[in-house]
């Protein structure tokens, strides 16, 4: 198993389906500690990611994702578009022809870093970083170890879900969020919670 195009696109369509199906608890977390639009943000963004891989029919996964990528910046809002944005479009441009395991956490790697170059945050600042950081860690030790792609891929979902339970106690440093100082502890962080099912979703797609 290897992320071809059309499991790239597949991807992105299982992530906008999840992540619309799931719009109203990310929106409801984001009431919590924020504005209350991280679910709509998002479901606009990637149905416009999907929107943009119909439109282009890219020809290699990296395209795919680099379309996704700039579907997500042109349409989501908030903090997130940018951030996710950037995390896909870099994802795609590092893929390049390293389609297995190795190099689909490369790729996800450079999404990381990514969004860390621009959004400023780092692991414990409770942002969707605590998902993502987790995550990356564990396909890169799962591809290290030999593990494919559908393998690194369930490793990193379970690592997202588990960074995303560990942001509850968190106060929140970067983005509105952190407006409400200690307020902002007691509540799962809603961009960890879309990294956890967009996670999820590379896991479901790259099932044998
Ligand atoms: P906004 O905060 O502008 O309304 P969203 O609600 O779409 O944007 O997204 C909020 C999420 O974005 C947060 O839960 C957090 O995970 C993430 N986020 C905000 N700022 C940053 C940042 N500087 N770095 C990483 N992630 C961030
Ligand atoms: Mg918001």
């Amino acid at each position: 198993m290897t992320l071809d195009t059309a499991t790239a696109v597949a991807w992105i369509t299982r992530a906008a389906e999840i992540i619309r199906a799931d719009e109203s608890r990310l929106t409801g977390l984001d009431a919590a500690i924020g504005d209350g639009d991280h679910g709509a943000n998002l479901a606009r963004g990637l149905a416009a990611a999907v929107t943009s891989l119909e439109e282009t029919q890219p020809e290699s996964p990296g395209k795919a994702l680099m379309a996704a990528g700039r579907g997500l910046v042109a349409k989501t809002g908030g903090a997130s578009g940018p951030l996710y944005g950037t995390g896909f479009r870099r994802a795609g441009k590092e893929l390049g022809d390293g389609t297995d395991a190795t190099g689909v956490g490369d790729a996800l790697e450079a999404m990381l870093r990514g969004i860390e170059e621009i959004g400023g945050a780092v692991q414990g600042d409770k942002t969707m970083i605590d998902a993502l950081a987790p995550a990356v860690a564990a396909f890169q030790e799962a591809a290290g170890n030999g593990a494919d792609l559908h393998a690194a891929a369930v490793a990193a979902a379970d690592a997202a879900e588990a960074g995303l339970a560990a942001t509850v106690p968190l106060q929140a440093r970067k983005g509105r969020a952190s407006y409400l100082g200690p307020r902002s502890v007691g509540h799962e962080d809603p961009g960890a919670a879309s990294t956890a099912l967009i996670m999820r979703a590379l896991a479901e797609v790259t099932a044998p």
